[in-house]
C-alpha cells in the first residue's frame, strides 16, 4: 500500500469510528435525558444521589471523548454540566431551583445532537524523526578535525566497524565532499585551530545549507556551560571532550542510526471506550507506532506479557477498578518497572491528578486530546523509554544483552521451540588468544575487537536471533527456528569473516580469530544446553581453534 492510499484508508477508519460514536451518542443522549428526568421527580435523597452519581459518569465520559469525534461543542457543554454536578454531588444540598436549571440545561444538551456539525477528523501528520534509508554497513561520516593523528584514528575506527568515515583538517575541504555528497552524521572539533571561525561557528552556517540535518557530534577541549549550550542549539546529539575514546563515539553514532531505523515503538492502550481508544490506535499507527488496545482492565496483564509495550496509556475511569489501581498493580512487577505510565484521563482536577501520580504513573495527558499531541507526547515517551531501557539492559561496550538477560532468553527460546516443535540452536562463542590481543596492542584495541565482532554477529544474524555478551570475550547467542546444522553453517561464515577483518594499532595491524560451540535439542533444558554449547567450543579449542563444533546430544 502507497503512502497515499494508507492515508486515505486510515482517514475511512477514523470516520467510521466517529460514525459509531454518532450512532452510540443517538443511544445515550436519550438516557441522559432519562436520567435527567428521574433525578427530577424523585424525592428520595439516596436516589437522588444515585441519578446524579450516573449523571457526573456519563457527563465525564463525553468530556472527554466528544471532541476526538468532531463534537467539540458537545463536549465543551458536557465538561461544564460535569463539573456542575461534581458541585451538586459535594454539597449534597439538591434545592429545588438550582437543580431545575442544571436538569434544563442537561435536556438542552441531550436535544442538540447535530450530526451535520460534526466534523470528520482528518489523519494527523507529526514530522518524526523516522527511519532513514540508508543502510547501516554503507553509512557515511564525516569528520573534521584538524589534529590529523585524533581525526585519523577516529577515521580507522570507525572504518573498522563498517562506516564509510571520511576526515578532513579544514572547512574547505569539508565543504567540497558536502557539495558532492551528504553526510549521514557528522563530527566536529569546536577549536580548529587554522580556521578563522570556530567548529560550531561553522556548522551553524553549513547545516543551513543542507537538505536534512544529519546526527552532530561535537569533539571539544572547552567542555565549558556556554560551549554546550552553542552545541545543544545546533542540536548535537554527542558532546565529546578530549581526548576522545573513539569506541564510545562509535557507540554514540550507533545508538542514533538505532533510534532512526529501530522497530517501531509499542504502545497499549487501556481504555473501556472502544471507539475512543481504536481512534488513538489508528492515529499512532499513522506515525508509524504500533498501537494495540485492552478495553477489558482484567486483560491488562496478559497483554502486557505478549506484546510487551514500551508506553502504557491508561484511562483513569474504568468499571470495575480504576487506572490508578490498574497502575499500582503493574509496579507490583519488577519486569514492568521501565515502562512509563501514561494516565489518558478526562480528569482536569490537578488536586486529583497529583494524587493519582503519588500512588502510582508517571505523567498526565487530559482528554480530550488533539492527535498531534498525541503522537508527538507518546513518540517522546516512547523514545526515551527504549534509551534508557537499553542503557539498563545492554552491555556498554556492545549494547548486546547482559549475562543474565541473555541466559533469559536461551530459556524462552527454549519453552518456544517445545511448544512449536521447531528446535533453536544455541551458540557459545569465545575469541581465541584474546589475552595476546590485550598484552600487545592495549585494552582499549582490544576492545575495539570485542565491539567488532558484536557488531559483526548483529550484521550477520537475524532479527530474531538474541546476542548477548556471556563474559569477557565470550558471547552467548540464541538462534530460533534454526538447526544445529545451519547454525554450524552460519557460525562457520562468521568465523571466517572475523579472521578477514584487518584491525589497526599503532605497532601495526592484527587480525583475530574465533572459536564457537552450537547446542540444539528439543528435549533439553536451557542450562543443559548452554552447558552443552559450552563443550562444544572447548572441543573447538582443543581441536586447534579457530573452528565451530556441534555438541553430540
Ligand atoms: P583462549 O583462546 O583459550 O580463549 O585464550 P584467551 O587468551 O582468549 O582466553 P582467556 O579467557 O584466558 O583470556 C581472556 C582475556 O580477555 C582476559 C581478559 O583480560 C580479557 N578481557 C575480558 N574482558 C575484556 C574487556 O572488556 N576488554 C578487553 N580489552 N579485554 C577483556
Ligand atoms: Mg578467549
Ligand atoms: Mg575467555
Amino acid at each position: 500500500m502507497d503512502r497515499q492510499t494508507q492515508s486515505a484508508d486510515m482517514h475511512a477508519q477514523l470516520q467510521l469510528l466517529a460514525e459509531q460514536f454518532a450512532k452510540r451518542l443517538e443511544e445515550e443522549l436519550p438516557q441522559l435525558s432519562d436520567r435527567a428526568q428521574r433525578l427530577q421527580r424523585s424525592t428520595d435523597p439516596t436516589d437522588k444521589i444515585a441519578y446524579l452519581q450516573a449523571l457526573h459518569e456519563q457527563l465525564h465520559k463525553l468530556a472527554g471523548s466528544a471532541g476526538t469525534f468532531g463534537f467539540t461543542d458537545l463536549g465543551h457543554q458536557a465538561r461544564l454540566l460535569e463539573q456542575e454536578s461534581q458541585q451538586w454531588l459535594s454539597s449534597l444540598e439538591l434545592q429545588r431551583k438550582g437543580i431545575d436549571s442544571f436538569i434544563d440545561q442537561l435536556q438542552k444538551l441531550a436535544g442538540t445532537l447535530d450530526l451535520s456539525a460534526m466534523v470528520t477528523p482528518a489523519p494527523a501528520s507529526v514530522a518524526l524523526p523516522l527511519n532513514s534509508a540508508t543502510q547501516e554497513n554503507s553509512r557515511l561520516i564525516y569528520i573534521l578535525e584538524n589534529e590529523e593523528n585524533v581525526g585519523e584514528s577516529i577515521r580507522r575506527t570507525l572504518s573498522t566497524f563498517g562506516y564509510q568515515a571520511r576526515h578532513f583538517t579544514c572547512t574547505r575541504e569539508l565543504d567540497e565532499a558536502v557539495a558532492q555528497q551528504s553526510p549521514d552524521a557528522l563530527i566536529v572539533d569546536v577549536n580548529l585551530a587554522n580556521d578563522r571561525q570556530s567548529g560550531l561557528e561553522y556548522v551553524s552556517s553549513l547545516l543551513a545549507h543542507l537538505p536534512q540535518v544529519p546526527p552532530l557530534l561535537v569533539l571539544t577541549t572547552q567542555d565549558d556551560f556556554a560551549t554546550q549550550l552553542q552545541a545543544a542549539r545546533l542540536g548535537a546529539v554527542g558532546f565529546f571532550s578530549k581526548p576522545v575514546d573513539a569506541a564510545k563515539l562509535e557507540i554514540r553514532l550507533e545508538q542514533c542510526f538505532a533510534q532512526q531505523g529501530g522497530a517501531p515503538y509499542r504502545v497499549l492502550i487501556v481504555d473501556d471506550d472502544y471507539e475512543l481508544a481504536s481512534h488513538y490506535r489508528l492515529v499512532l499507527d499513522s506515525a508509524n507506532m504500533l498501537a494495540e488496545v485492552v478495553s477489558e482492565p482484567s486483560r491488562l496483564f496478559e497483554a502486557i506479557s505478549q506484546f510487551s509495550p514500551e508506553v502504557l496509556l491508561l484511562d483513569v475511569n474504568m468499571p470495575g477498578c480504576s487506572g490508578t489501581e490498574l497502575a499500582q498493580m503493574i509496579r507490583f512487577h519488577d519486569d514492568w518497572i521501565r515502562m512509563p505510565i501514561i494516565y489518558l484521563s478526562a480528569e482536569t482536577d490537578i488536586g486529583l491528578q497529583m494524587n493519582a501520580l503519588l500512588k502510582a504513573g508517571d505523567d498526565f495527558i487530559t482528554k480530550p486530546i488533539s492527535d498531534k499531541s498525541l503522537i508527538t507526547t507518546v513518540f517522546a515517551r516512547a523514545q526515551r523509554a527504549r534509551l534508557l531501557s537499553n542503557a539498563l539492559s545492554r552491555d556498554s561496550l556492545t549494547g548486546l544483552l547482559k549475562h543474565a538477560d541473555i541466559k533469559e532468553m536461551v530459556a524462552v527460546e527454549q519453552e518456544r521451540a517445545v511448544r512449536t516443535g521447531k528446535p533453536a540452536s544455541v551458540v557459545m562463542m569465545d575469541i581465541d588468544h584474546f589475552k595476546k590481543v590485550n598484552d600487545s596492542y592495549g585494552h582499549a584495541v582490544g576492545d575495539n575487537v570485542i565491539r567488532a565482532l558484536a557488531n559483526l554477529l548483529r550484521q550477520r544474524l537475524r532479527r530474531v536471533d538474541c546476542i548477548g555478551r556471556y563474559g569477557g570475550e565470550e558471547f552467548l547467542a540464541v538462534l530460533p527456528e534454526c538447526t544445529g546444522a545451519q547454525a554450524v553453517k552460519i557460525l562457520d561464515e562468521i568465523r571466517k569473516q572475523l579472521s578477514r577483518i584487518s584491525f589497526s594499532s599503532e605497532i601495526g595491524d592484527f587480525s583475530v580469530s574465533l572459536s564457537a560451540g552450537v547446542a540444539s535439542c528439543i528435549e533439553m533444558e536451557a542450562g543443559a544446553l548452554i552447558d552443552a554449547a559450552d563443550k562444544a567450543l572447548y572441543a573447538a579449542k582443543n581441536a586447534g581453534r579457530n573452528k565451530v563444533r556441534l555438541a553430540a546430544i
